[in-house]
């Protein structure tokens, strides 16, 4: 494990393994040195992936695709349709079932 690569989840080199370390509580670090001799501890749980390098997560906050709310539309009461029929001599709506135009007396044809 020392002396590999480790990368961030942008695949920008950070630093390499060191070493790893346990803490108190049983949890185990790695150890990585970066540019300047720089350490720092990086929980294991934040590796992604060890292969010829460690891979590392993605920092916490970053937008999870998973998370999308899928967003349902009200559905809008359709209102019952009663549609006249156009007299075809005048125009004047007559009620549906209309055998004439109650207007100029048309016969109302379909
Ligand atoms: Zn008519």
């Amino acid at each position: 494990m020392a002396g590999k690569d480790v990368l961030d989840s942008k695949a920008a080199k950070i630093g390499v393994v060191k070493d790893l370390s346990l803490d108190e509580g049983g949890n185990v670090y790695l150890v990585v040195e970066g540019e300047k001799g720089k350490e720092r501890s990086i929980p294991f749980g934040h590796v992604a992936r060890i292969g010829d390098v460690v891979l590392l997560r993605p920092p916490l906050g970053e937008p999870d695709e998973e998370d999308k709310k899928e967003e349902v539309p009200e559905p809008t009461p359709t209102p019952p349709i009663e549609t006249g029929l156009a007299c075809p001599s005048c125009g004047h709506e007559n009620r549906p079932g209309t055998n004439f135009c109650v207007k100029c007396g048309t016969k109302m044809t379909e």
